[in-house]
């Protein structure tokens, strides 16, 4: 059966906030934290559709997966080129370039952070870009069934 995608891409696919107002950037930062996004939307379903279960909305030490696999101990983040700062999409707004320097700098920080904590509880963790999922999704959910083999009697 083939999967049919919603195209429900409601986030600019490379968001250039300085073009707009304060409060539509308050209003784009608001919505592109939250939960849920397309990209993590569809690489879920993809994982779905070959009958790979997960939780989703879980918090582990400080972190929020957005694909867990809590038995085999793989926990999956889809991170946004914006703001995890992607090496092939984030460009620096042009307006206000200190303020989203920082932003973007502490939210890698962050990320590291929690690469380590829970790589310190024996976690296994795989940060995906959102435009991998956009672009590559089966070399995604192939690499997530590689993972998830690997850990095949890891224990749960
Ligand atoms: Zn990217």
């Amino acid at each position: 059966m083939k999967e049919r995608w919603v195209s429900s891409l409601t986030l600019p696919y490379e968001p250039s906030v300085d073009q707009f107002t304060k409060e539509k950037r308050s209003e784009i930062m608001r919505s592109v934290r939250n939960q849920d996004t397309a990209p993590e939307m569809r690489l879920r379903r993809a994982l779905w559709s070959i009958g790979l279960r997960y939780r989703t909305r879980t918090r582990i030490e400080n972190a929020k997966p957005d694909i867990a696999f809590l038995g085999k101990r793989l926990l999956v983040f889809v991170d946004g080129c914006f703001w995890h700062g992607c090496p092939r999409h984030y460009t620096k707004p042009a307006e206000n370039a200190a303020f989203w320097s920082s932003k973007i700098e502490k939210n890698r920080a962050r990320d590291a952070r929690n690469n380590q904590a829970l790589d310190a509880k024996g976690w296994k963790v795989l940060r995906v870009w959102e435009c991998e999922v956009e672009k590559e999704l089966e070399r995604v959910v192939d690499s997530i069934q590689m993972r998830l083999l690997k850990n095949e009697g890891a224990g749960a």
